[in-house]
């Protein structure tokens, strides 16, 4: 897997990606992250890569040619294309790369497209600075637009570093684990189990029985039915997305029925 990541501040990426996990499979040649500084590819005297916006108002904006270029060149391609979906759709598809733009106006990232993306070999992420892009980035070269969440950074650089890190530990072998990406939260549609380590008493608070039982069909029982005690807690708005069995609905069931008793039991003493 490929990361091309464009950006005007290169500097912020080798102290995450030369760290723990991320430096091992990089060194592995299971991943491949490649920085490039977008003000590279500029022409003029002092390497301009914004400037201010058509219209009037604050902030800067940055300019098409630099980024247009930066990629094209670093794909070998004519990436862009005119403004028909049709015509995104099929200059995407003989790029094959995704050309995502980090914006708060993007989809916003979860485990699922994390996953989407990991099944592709290489990706393109620009990311922003300033008041934002230039129009016709995203209308004539990206082929996605992706948020980290619903909130304003003042650069792509550290969304683009979480994606980076989130695709690259789906990757085979990336994880010491194989199955350790399996169970996490969102993986499944879930929220994971509670974990334990030793000492199995601390300060007087002993780990759950059944995990020392050795008994695995019930440690896997017991777990299935944590993750989903906590997402009914905590998410209840997955639960409507998750792929549950019938002994799962069941156990939900049963939660939701027991919660009822409880308010109903409250509310009869008050
Ligand atoms: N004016 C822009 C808007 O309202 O959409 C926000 C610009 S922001 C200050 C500068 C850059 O940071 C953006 O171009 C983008 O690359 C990045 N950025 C900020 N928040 C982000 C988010 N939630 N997800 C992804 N990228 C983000």
């Amino acid at each position: 897997m490929q990361f091309e990541v464009f950006t005007l501040l290169p500097e912020v990426f080798p102290s995450y990606i030369d760290t723990s996990i991320i430096k091992r499979a990089r060194e592995r040649g299971l991943i491949t992250v490649r920085v490039h500084n977008i003000r590279d590819y500029t022409h003029d005297k002092h390497h301009m890569t914004d400037d201010t916006p058509y219209g009037g108002g604050g902030g800067m904006v940055m300019k098409p040619e630099p980024i247009f270029e930066a990629i094209e060149s670093v794909l070998g391609v004519d990436a862009s294309f005119d403004d028909s979906l049709e015509e995104r759709e099929a200059s995407a598809q003989d790029v094959k790369i995704p050309i995502i733009l980090l914006t708060p106006q993007g989809r916003v990232f979860n485990q699922s497209i994390a996953q989407e993306l990991s099944q592709h070999d290489r990706i393109v992420l620009i990311c922003g600075r300033y008041e934002g892009f230039d129009e016709r980035i995203r209308e004539h070269l990206v082929t996605d637009e992706i948020s980290i969440g619903d909130y304003v950074l003042t650069g792509g650089e550290l969304p683009a570093l979480i994606m980076i890190d989130s695709i690259s530990r789906l990757q085979p072998d990336v994880l010491g684990d194989p199955t350790g990406a399996q169970d996490d939260s969102h993986a499944m549609g879930l929220l994971e189990y509670p974990h334990y380590t030793r000492p199995p008493e601390f300060r007087g608070w002993k780990i759950p029985e059944v995990l020392l039982s050795g008994a695995h069909a019930k440690i896997d029982k017991w777990r299935r039915e944590q993750a989903l005690l906590r997402t009914y807690k905590k998410r209840p708005d997955m639960l409507e997305k998750a792929d549950l069995s019938k002994e799962d609905k069941k156990f939900l069931e049963k939660l939701k029925n027991e919660e009822e008793r409880e308010v109903r039991e409250t509310s009869d003493e008050e």
